[in-house]
């Protein structure tokens, strides 16, 4: 954390070039972005190494990361054959008797300092030529050199403590130079003041910040470690939540026009409608929603269901509630197909309801309006003058909406379907569209974990409704290996066949659409495959949003819609009706097979994950998803969602290559396994920890969450919260918290930041 202070000489803010010199801190600076020694202090050790384990060279294994103590036994320069260039090779080893081969290309001066008989410190990757284990161009220290400026010191004093921290480092800057500039920097830094009151890290359990910050890098056991995490990730958490008790003082602040609905009203109307009955959770949901949208305070409200659950009605009544106060709603799709889809449900839903104004239309009703970029420019005219007029009481159209040149008369309520990004620069756009700030509703069928809710979403309210309608029939999954047992595929298309002649549809998703022009984008591959929590953050983001991170592959392309759905048209599927529908397609187009495919034209949709969000078609009872193991655990979730939205029983079949043993196996068993969405994320985040992460590598980048975990760290947040909303209710702006202050300014900052960066 930021903090003023110190003995007078060297304080946290002190820039590393006053301490250290230029070079070192120019290289710091380039390398690693660290500019002072606040910075410096909180880049923290990635791992740290154990003496033991170390310099046992017998037991250094191929592909391993290392850091050997060992001495030089015997170096050779040869001159290259194939190529110019010399080849130093120098072996060293330990007191055991274990050797390992060290190489340099084209650096033979090294020989007079490898001279045989030093002894030093050497890391590097493992790899194995011709049989022999070899590290090539392993960095190294040399622990018995004359030693003027305490590098080598600093080094032995690590390795006496028995933990040796390993820096992530650059290509400008060793882990070693990091542990130097660290030891000078420790040793000279005054006494930290502690930003965090003594009775709020009484409370939590956690030490001082100036131990801390020592005994992170220089920890003395494993138990001090473990301390020292503990205070500094609770920082990260404290920060986090007063950014977010911040955010949500300043929005109870705005004022909104409170919409009280009438017992008399088009609501009514509706509900007198409804051919069902509303589940309990959608009354209580409805109660909490109507009471938010009659205060005088804008709601942020994040609604969260399962796919299936009726958020949708609980949305709509909401957003007839405001039209009976006088006020007009938006809502808000990710895309056209949804967008259109809304309009036509909701208008159906409404009946006479929706017919406000016109011929046949019920007394008091309302119209809604359709926005979309396909429109021709009549339609489109009559739209905007419904919206802008107030004739429309509810206007659905894609998230463009925002940004586009439409008018509201009265804008009290928006609601925002599967998105996920709705941020505060889109609640500014929206702000601009209404006198005072409307009311937000945002819908989620992406189960989130409570303590994630708690950070990336923790300026929104949650409602869950967490039961389903009645009369829903379990989606039962299963995986099909078609290696291990290719006749399973073969059961798999009779069963869409068998559906079909019972009356009902089916689903078959491609991870592709096939004919692609150029070729697929290189695969992003991380180097390092620990990842810090800022990455956690936005790959939760792109989670809930569909996205699936790059992946290396170097497997077959993945099935395509344009080269299966001919297939099975004259295959498997013969005789049946098969559409296609996918992303490159003309809105229109989409527009056509979605209506082909719910009208019964067509037996068999082939698709991408267009119909992955919030595609209603009851009749839909069977899905086949190939190369299911190209997909995310729960965008696999989303999409069987698609079935089993009538009363037949229905049916999901993951068809895949891999096989059941392998990770991406177990993934789709756990799909398979349970229909619970929260163990479905829960499992998603989890084996995603392993793989690939979105964005580049970490290395260089500011990140203000290290250490924090949302998913394991659940306590430290939910304290972390409890506090920061007790300071922030105490004190507004932190005018008595200084240091609190600066870390959540530098905190939003670096958000920005990393906002602006994504474009
Ligand atoms: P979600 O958006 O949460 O995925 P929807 O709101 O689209 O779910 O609802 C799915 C289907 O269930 C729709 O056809 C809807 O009309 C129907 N439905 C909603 N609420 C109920 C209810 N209480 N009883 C029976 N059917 C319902
Ligand atoms: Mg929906």
């Amino acid at each position: 954390m930021a903090t003023a202070g110190g003995d007078g000489s060297l304080d946290l803010r002190t820039p590393l070039a006053r301490v250290l010199g230029p070079r070192t801190a120019t290289a710091l600076e380039e390398g690693l972005g660290l500019r002072t020694v606040d910075d410096l202090l909180h880049h923290y050790p990635r791992r740290y190494d154990e003496r033991g384990r170390l310099t046992d060279l017998r037991g250094v294994e191929t592909g391993e990361q290392v850091t050997v103590q060992a001495v030089v036994r015997r170096t050779r320069v040869q001159r290259m054959t194939k190529r110019r260039g010399t080849l130093l090779e120098v072996v060293v080893g330990d007191a055991a008797g274990g050797t390992l081969r060290l190489t340099y290309f084209n650096q033979h001066w090294r020989e007079r300092e490898l001279a045989v008989g030093r002894e030093g410190l050497f890391a590097g990757k493992v790899t194995t030529f011709r049989g022999e284990r070899e590290l090539s161009h392993p960095s190294y220290l040399l622990l018995d050199a004359e030693d003027p400026d305490g590098q080598a010191r600093a080094q032995a004093d690590a390795w006496a403590r028995g933990l040796l921290p390993i820096y992530p480092a650059s290509e400008k800057v060793s882990t070693w130079q990091v542990q130097k500039a660290v030891a000078v920097v420790l040793d000279v830094l005054g006494p930290v003041p502690d930003p965090v009151p003594v009775d709020v890290r009484v409370r939590q359990g956690v030490g001082d910040l100036g131990d801390a910050l020592r005994r992170i890098h220089q920890p003395r056991s494993v138990a001090e470690r473990g301390a020292a995490e503990r205070r500094l990730r609770f920082d990260e958490a404290l920060v986090l939540q007063l950014a977010l008790a911040r955010r949500r003082a300043a929005q109870r602040a705005l004022p909104a026009t409170p919409r009280r609905g009438r017992t008399d009203g088009v609501l009514a109307a509706f509900d007198a409608r409804l051919p069902f009955a509303l589940t309990e959770g959608q009354r209580s949901v409805g109660a909490e929603v109507e009471h938010d949208l009659a205060q005088e305070q804008p709601m942020h409200r994040l609604l969260q269901g399962e796919v299936g659950s009726g958020k949708t009605v609980v949305a709509l009544r909401a957003m007839l509630a405001v039209v009976d106060a006088g006020g007009q709603a938006a809502l808000l799709a990710p895309t056209e197909v949804l967008a259109q889809q809304h309009h036509r449900s909701i208008s159906a839903m409404l009946g006479p309801l929706a017919q406000g104004g016109m011929l046949g239309g019920a007394d008091g009703g309302t119209r809604v309006a359709l926005l979309t970029g396909s429109q021709g420019a009549a339609e489109r005219r009559r739209n905007l003058l419904d919206a802008a007029s107030g004739a429309a009481g509810i206007v659905v159209g894609t998230h463009a909406l925002l940004q586009e040149h439409v008018d509201f008369a009265d804008l009290g309520l928006v609601v925002v379907d599967e998105q996920h990004r709705f941020g505060v620069e889109q609640r500014d756009a929206l702000r601009a569209k209404a006198s005072r700030s409307p009311h937000v509703l945002v819908m989620t069928a992406t189960p989130i974990p409570r303590t994630v809710a708690m950070t990336v979403f923790g300026d929104l309210d949650v409602s869950t409704l967490s039961e389903l309608p009645r009369g829903r029939s379990p989606i039962a999954t299963h995986v099909v290996p078609v290696r291990e047992k290719p006749a399973f595929l073969d059961r798999a298309w009779q069963r869409v066949r068998e559906e079909v002649a019972a009356g009902h549809r089916a689903y078959v998703v491609c991870p592709r659409i096939g004919d692609e022009p150029g070729a697929a984008p290189a695969p992003r591959r991380r180097e390092d495959p620990a990842r810090d929590a800022q990455e956690e953050v936005e790959l939760l983001q792109a989670l809930w949003d569909g996205e699936e991170p790059d992946a290396p592959d170097e497997r077959r392309p993945a099935a395509a819609v344009l080269e299966v759905a001919p297939m099975l048209a004259e295959g498997p599927l013969h005789g049946l009706r098969v559409g296609v529908l996918h992303g490159r397609m003309a809105p229109e187009h989409k527009d056509e097979a979605m209506r082909r495919f719910a009208e019964g034209e067509t037996d068999v949709l082939v698709a991408t994950t267009v119909v992955e969000v919030g595609v209603d078609v009851p009749e839909a009872t069977a899905m086949v998803v190939l190369d299911a193991d190209r997909f995310g655990v729960s965008q696999l979730h989303q999409l069987r969602g698609r079935v089993g939205r009538g009363a037949g029983a229905s049916v999901c079949l993951l068809v895949t290559e891999v096989d059941g043993e392998s990770p991406a196996g177990a993934r789709l068993q756990a799909v398979a396994a349970t229909t619970d969405g929260f163990e479905i994320a829960r499992v998603d985040l989890e084996t995603r920890r392993e793989g690939d992460v979105l964005g580049a590598s970490q290395s260089g980048r500011r990140s203000s969450l290290k250490l924090l975990r949302v998913l394991r760290d659940e306590d430290v947040i939910r304290g972390a919260r409890a506090e920061a909303q007790a300071l922030v209710d105490a004190d507004p702006t932190l005018a008595t918290y200084p240091g609190l202050h600066d870390s959540v300014a530098a905190f939003l900052d670096d958000e920005r930041t990393g906002f602006l960066e994504k474009g």
